[in-house]
């Protein structure tokens, strides 16, 4: 029955386009009916959940603060056959969600699901080294948009009688990196919202988590692979001994949003590599 369920896609499955693609098993309707909001989705670990959830059957709106990538983001969707609509939203600026929701409503009827997935980290250094105007960049984008998009979100999915809410922080959340002291806070934050929003909402049929990646080969992690020597020292951290894929974390957030984890909240899923994680 589950394998029924299933699409498989082989090496050489073809997708709407007639590209190849490769691909691990893919449930085909698991997400059917439901309309996905995920925010800095141009890109990355955001593009990636986003396209895991469209090819899932969900509907999604993609965001990010430039035209030109949520052109060519929302581009590649359709490419693919997904069904996805896209607006800019600079999540820290208020009248941008606004829009941001207001799409999803006008493009597909509503908002099942939200994807809180942006993250800024314009300090490089230890925690008590970050200036004041790091701190708060960090803190705006990273905690108080996150909080402000779950707030936000709520009457849309009250309307339709519950959803989903998934936070992204980090595996810097458990253990500190020591080069990236204020981000990793603000990460840790994000446990402690899930935690706080997960009870709040129990009774609500709206579940809340979060996911936990560990180092992940995005742009974002760029500095890491740029030369052998910083790979090699990350590599050294990871029990698996490899960096984590987007695809590594786009299947834990289409599971937390799908009724297959519909007894699970308040929870963060770490997708490290065996990374330690512990609080
Ligand atoms: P990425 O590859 O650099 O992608 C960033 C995406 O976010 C782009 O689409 C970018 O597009 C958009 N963006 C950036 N700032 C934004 C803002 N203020 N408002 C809206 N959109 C914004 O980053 P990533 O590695 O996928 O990271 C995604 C999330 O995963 C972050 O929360 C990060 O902390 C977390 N994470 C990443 C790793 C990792 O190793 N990569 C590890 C742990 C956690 P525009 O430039 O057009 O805005």
């Amino acid at each position: 029955m589950l394998m029924n369920s299933l699409v498989k896609y082989s090496k050489t499955a073809l997708n709407y386009s007639g590209a190849i693609r490769q691909m691990a098993y893919i449930p085909k309707n698991r997400l059917d009916g439901k309309v996905a909001v995920v925010t800095a989705s141009t890109d990355g670990i955001g593009f990636g959940i986003a396209r895991r959830l469209a090819l899932e059957g969900a509907k999604v709106v993609i965001s990010s603060r430039k035209q030109k990538n949520v052109d060519s983001a929302l581009a590649k969707l359709k490419e693919e056959g997904l069904t996805a609509a896209g607006l800019v939203c600079h999540v820290s600026k208020k009248e941008d969600r606004i829009k941001l929701f207001d799409e999803a409503v006008k493009a597909f009827g509503g908002v099942d699901i939200l994807v809180s997935n942006a993250a800024a980290n314009p300090a490089v250094g230890s925690v008590l080294d970050a200036d004041e105007e790091a701190w708060d960049k960090i803190f705006d984008i990273n905690v108080k948009a996150a909080y402000l998009l779950a707030k936000e979100s709520l009457p849309h999915i009250r309307k339709r009688g519950g959803g989903s809410i998934v936070f992204i922080a980090s595996i810097a959340g458990y253990q500190p990196f020591d080069l990236l002291g204020a981000y990793s806070v603000s990460k840790t934050t994000l446990l402690g919202l899930t935690k706080a929003a997960s009870q709040q909402l129990a009774t609500e049929n709206i579940n809340v988590n979060c996911i936990a990646p560990g180092i992940v080969k995005t742009k974002f992690s760029a500095a890491i692979s740029a030369s052998k020597e910083s790979e090699e020292a990350a590599l050294s951290t990871i029990p698996m001994k490899r960096l984590g894929k987007v695809e590594d974390i786009s299947g834990v957030a289409a599971f937390l949003v799908s009724d297959d984890a519909k007894y699970i909240t308040g929870e963060t899923i770490v997708a490290a590599g065996g990374m330690p994680s512990h609080l």
